[in-house]
C-alpha cells in the first residue's frame, strides 16, 4: 500500500474528473458503496477465484460479523441495487479503492483503484457496445494509442457448461505437462486454466477447444450484434477465445483493454463482460448486467510508459512576499483567493531575499511585495518571475487583483 504525495495525487484526481465527465453525459451517475461489504457479498464473486480464496481482507468485526473490505465493486453495485431497487436500466460509474492479499509488484498492489461502469436491468447487444465503447474512449481521452481491445463470448450458461465439461477433458488428458497451479485450477474450475500466463501451460492453452463452436443461436446472435456495434463506431478490437477473465459470474460478452507497454502479466488496464445471474445470487430479482473496471494505477503506468497524461503541475498565479511583519501577507493572499487567483504565500517573516527566494521556487508567475514604504503608500510591487522581462511596477492596494491577473494574461 503506497502514499500517494501531490503532486501526483492532482493526477489522480484528474483521472477520475476525465472518467467522470465522460460517463456522466452519457447518463451515468455515481454510486458510492462501502469499503467493507459482508463476506457473503464477496463469497458470490466465485468460491474457486483466487480472489475469494487467497486475496480476501476479511476479518471479524467487534459485533461478530465477518466482513471484507472490497476486493472490487461490481458485487458491492450490485449488493445496492438488490437493497436499493432503484429503476431500471440503472447505469452508474464508481470510483476508489479496492483492497487484495496479492504479492506485490510493478503494477500489482494490496490496495489500488480502479473506475468503472455497470448497467443493470438492460439485455441489449448495443448496451455491450456503448460501455465497451465508452472504456476505448476513456483511453482516448488520457492520450493513450497503444490499447488493445480484447473481445470474447462465453456464450449462454448452457453454452458455457458444455464447453467447461470439453476443457476439463482436454486438460485431465495433458495433465502432466500443466504447471502445478493449473492442475489444482482444474480441480475446481477448467475455465480459469485458460487465464494462466505460465509458459509451461501455453501448449495445453493453444489447443484447448474454442469456446465459439459452443455457442448456441442466442449467444452467436448476441456476440455478432456486438461485433456490429463496434464496427458501427470504428473501434478497433481482436477476438481472443482464451479471454475468460478470473470471475465466475460472467457470461456472454467479456472483453479486457490492454497496454501497449507493461509487461506481459500486468498489461491488463481493465476489463469487463456480462454478468446476468450476479444480482440474483445476491437475493434480487433475475436482472442483467454489464459493466468494466479499470484500474487507476495501472493505467497511469501505461501513461507514464507513453509520455501522456502528465502531472498538471500546481501551477500558482502570484506568491506574496511581505517584510512588515506577514499580517499584510496574511490579507492579501486572503483577497488575492478571493478574486479567483491562485495565491500562496512565505511565513515566518523571513528575509526578503529568503521570501524571493521561496517566490522563484513556487513557479507562481508573478510577486506581489510589500515592505514597510509600500504598506505606509497603500501600494504593492508587482514582479514578473517568468519569461525575459523582470521589470517591476507599483500598484495601488486597491488595483491588486486586477494587476496580477492582467499581468499573468
Ligand atoms: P479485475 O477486477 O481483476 O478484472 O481487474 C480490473 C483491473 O483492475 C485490472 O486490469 C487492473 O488494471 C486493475 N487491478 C486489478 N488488481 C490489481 C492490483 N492488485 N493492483 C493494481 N491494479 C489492479
Amino acid at each position: 500500500m503506497r502514499d500517494i504525495l501531490p503532486p501526483e495525487s492532482g493526477r489522480w484526481r484528474s483521472f477520475v474528473g476525465t472518467f467522470a465527465d465522460l460517463v456522466e453525459p452519457a447518463g451515468y451517475g455515481q454510486v458510492i458503496p462501502p469499503l467493507l461489504e459482508d463476506i457473503g457479498v464477496f463469497s458470490r464473486i466465485g468460491e474457486a477465484t483466487e480472489i475469494v480464496q487467497k486475496e480476501m481482507y476479511d476479518f471479524v468485526d467487534k459485533g461478530g460479523r465477518h466482513v471484507a473490505l472490497r476486493p472490487e465493486q461490481t458485487a458491492s453495485v450490485c449488493r445496492a441495487f438488490t437493497q436499493n431497487r432503484p429503476p431500471t436500466p440503472w447505469k452508474v460509474w464508481y470510483a476508489g479503492p479496492n483492497f487484495r492479499y496479492e504479492r506485490p509488484q510493478r503494477g500489482r498492489y494490496r490496495q489500488f483503484d480502479q473506475v468503472g461502469i455497470e448497467v443493470l436491468g438492460a439485455d441489449d447487444p448495443y448496451l455491450d457496445v456503448e460501455v465497451i465503447a465508452l472504456g476505448w474512449q476513456f483511453f482516448t481521452a488520457l492520450g493513450l494509442t497503444k490499447v488493445k481491445l480484447l473481445l470474447n463470448s462465453l456464450g449462454e450458461p448452457d453454452d458455457r457448461a458444455r464447453y467447461v465439461a470439453a476443457l476439463r477433458g482436454h486438460f485431465e488428458a495433458r495433465i502432466d505437462s500443466l504447471s502445478p497451479e493449473s492442475r489444482q485450477t482444474l480441480a475446481t474450475n477448467p475455465l480459469r486454466v485458460l487465464d494462466s500466463k505460465r509458459a509451461q501451460d501455453a501448449p495445453a492453452i493453444a489447443d484447448a477447444p474454442r469456446i465459439a463452436d459452443f455457442y448456441g443461436a442466442e449467444a452467436a446472435a448476441h456476440f455478432a450484434a456486438v461485433q456490429d456495434g463496434l464496427r458501427a463506431l470504428g473501434i478497433p478490437f481482436v477476438i481472443e477465445p482464451s479471454l475468460v477473465r478470473g470471475l465466475d459470474y460472467y457470461r456472454r460478452t467479456t472483453f479486457e483493454y490492454q497496454g501497449g507497454t507493461l509487461d506481459s502479466a500486468q498489461n491488463a488496464l481493465g476489463g469487463g463482460g456480462r454478468y446476468d445471474g450476479l444480482v440474483e445470487d445476491l437475493g434480487g430479482p433475475p436482472t442483467p448486467g454489464i459493466g468494466f473496471a479499470i484500474g487507476l494505477d495501472r493505467t497511469l503506468l501505461a501513461c507514464d510508459d507513453e509520455g501522456v497524461f502528465a502531472v498538471a503541475a500546481g501551477e500558482l498565479d502570484v506568491f506574496v512576499v511581505d517584510t512588515t511583519g506577514g499580517r499584510e501577507a496574511l490579507v492579501l493572499a486572503d483577497e488575492l483567493r478571493a478574486a479567483g487567483l491562485r495565491a500562496d504565500r512565505a511565513y515566518e517573516n523571513r528575509s526578503m531575499k529568503a521570501q524571493m527566494k521561496a517566490a522563484g521556487r513556487s513557479g507562481a508567475a508573478v510577486a506581489v511585495i510589500v515592505g514597510t514604504d509600500e504598506l505606509a503608500a497603500g501600494v504593492a510591487v508587482l514582479r514578473p518571475l517568468r519569461g525575459e522581462s523582470r521589470e517591476q511596477v507599483s500598484v495601488a492596494r486597491g488595483d491588486l487583483a486586477e494587476s496580477v491577473k492582467k499581468a499573468i494574461r
